[in-house]
């Protein structure tokens, strides 16, 4: 199932990086003292009482002028009002209710999303307590002091998150197992006219799902008898105005539909070649063990000869070296140049994300790569594998019992995973290898 999306938005200074660092679990130092520091992290998951979320922060860098900040609170709640199923709303308790707090709120409330308000930055609950009641002007519920830094009322403000991210419901409806595919990449690769070109040129039925603001962008689609939901974060997008908070938006909404998506499929201009930001894009994807396919696109601006496409292909692998098993597809949106193959190659990314291999060949699979291969060695002590079995789809999982797992060389496992592919090729989807050491109990069940 996907995992809920919880959105930090706030004026710049209230907290919502150190909030966001906290929550995280990773108390890094990122938060400086001085203004304009840049912080790259936007995302990362969470976890509150075995419920798995993650959290994203909105905020941009610091902004210099009134007028500047008001435009990028409004950019940020609209932002968050698109991707996220719950938001936190966080403020200051040393600055009060300002007029900014006033219109985001405004906004929040309009919108109808769930949102937590947090009063942060209450180091004190004794001191501050009176100041605390002010913020119950905002409407939008009973305010929750923290204080970000200190680490305190945390608990009670992440009680209300998961309140509210379990009365959002299942919106990805379990029950409906229509793959998901989000189209994604920076913007002008031509994502949208990939889409638009499919939906016409293969006369699809096409229904705009109803509902909430995040299905506005779905499309739903029928070909050959199989439906697919095509999740376009080109769509419902709102070019920013300010420069900085561009591509922390692109990212937001990509992490946002990835999240919902069984394949994601990465756009990139053949004329430009795989950026910066297309691996950060690809990275996302990865991490998130989606299946992945590739679509060099304007492939029509090329000047070819027998080799160009190799060429290009290689020179793919090699940017995008984490992700050796992604699809890829020249197409181009224009002429429509093998844009119709993407379906079959989604049906096949789907298929092998699915895919579940008996324990018994498993573990011949296994043995045949041990006898080929020695496992590495320390001081001596040599890893022995005992057992493999798959624990999940999409990705597929795979548990490995060994009898010491500071010995399993990351280069090994690399050569158990190529093993795995070599017999069963799980083409378009990354796979998972979880070590784990046996212990008294899973000794009885080999
Ligand atoms: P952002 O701009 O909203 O992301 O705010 P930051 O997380 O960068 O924090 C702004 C400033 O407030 C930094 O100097 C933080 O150290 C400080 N701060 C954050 N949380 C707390 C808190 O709970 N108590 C106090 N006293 N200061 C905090
Ligand atoms: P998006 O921002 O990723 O959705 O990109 P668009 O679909 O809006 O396309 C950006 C620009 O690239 C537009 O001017 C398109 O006409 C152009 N474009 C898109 N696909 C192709 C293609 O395959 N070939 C050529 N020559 N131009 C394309």
């Amino acid at each position: 199932m996907a995992k809920k999306m919880v959105a930090i938005v706030g004026r710049p200074n209230v907290g919502k990086s150190t909030l966001f660092n906290t929550l995280a679990g990773e108390r890094i130092a990122i938060v400086k003292d001085t203004p304009g520091v840049t912080r790259d992290r936007i995302y990362a998951d969470c976890e509150w009482l075995n419920h798995k979320f993650t959290i994203v922060d909105t905020g941009g860098i610091d902004k210099e002028s009134d007028d500047i900040i008001m435009r990028s609170m409004r950019e940020q709640a609209e932002i968050a009002i698109e991707t996220a199923d719950v938001i936190i709303f966080v403020t200051d308790v040393r600055s009060g209710v300002t007029a900014a707090d006033m219109q985001v709120a405004d906004m929040l409330r309009k919108s109808r999303k769930p949102v937590v308000l947090c009063v942060n930055k209450v180091d004190s609950y004794e001191k501050f307590e009176p100041y605390v009641y002010e913020f119950y002007n905002l409407g939008i519920g009973d305010p929750y002091p923290v204080s970000a830094s200190g680490m305190t009322g945390l608990g009670d403000m992440l009680d209300a998150v998961l309140e509210q991210l379990e009365a959002t419901g299942d919106v990805d409806d379990e029950e409906d197992d229509t793959p998901r595919v989000a189209v994604i990449g920076k913007p002008n690769v031509g994502k949208s006219s990939i889409i638009n070109k499919l939906l016409g040129a293969d006369r699809l039925i096409v229904s705009d799902i109803a509902g909430t603001t995040r299905d506005a962008i779905d499309t739903r689609v029928k070909r050959n008898g199989n439906e697919y939901v095509f999740i376009d974060t080109a769509g419902l997008r709102r070019k920013s105005k300010i420069k900085d908070d561009i591509e922390r938006y692109s990212i937001i909404r990509t992490v946002a539909a990835v999240e919902r998506c069984d394949v994601a499929v990465l756009v990139i201009d053949a004329e430009e070649g795989v950026t910066e930001q297309d691996t950060k894009i690809a990275g996302i994807a990865h991490e998130r063990g989606k299946g992945m396919i590739i679509v060099v696109n304007k492939w029509d601006l090329i000047e070819k000869d027998t080799n160009t496409m190799n060429r290009m292909k290689k020179e793919i692998q090699t940017k995008l070296a984490f992700m050796p098993y992604a699809k890829m597809l020249f197409v181009s949106a224009v002429t429509g140049q093998r844009l119709p193959k993407l379906f079959d190659t989604i049906d096949t990314v789907i298929q092998y994300s699915c895919m579940r291999v008996q324990t018994g060949v498993l573990n011949e699979i296994l043995a045949e790569a041990v006898a080929t291969a020695d496992p590495p060695s320390d001081k001596g002590k040599r890893l022995k594998l005992y057992y493999i079995t798959q624990v999940s789809v999409k990705p597929p999982t795979f548990v490995i019992f060994v009898n010491d797992k500071e010995l399993s060389h990351f280069s090994y496992v690399r050569y158990i995973e190529n093993k795995l592919r070599e017999a069963f090729l799980f083409e378009g989807t990354p796979i998972k290898i979880i070590i784990r050491e046996r212990t008294k109990k899973s000794d009885s069940l080999i």
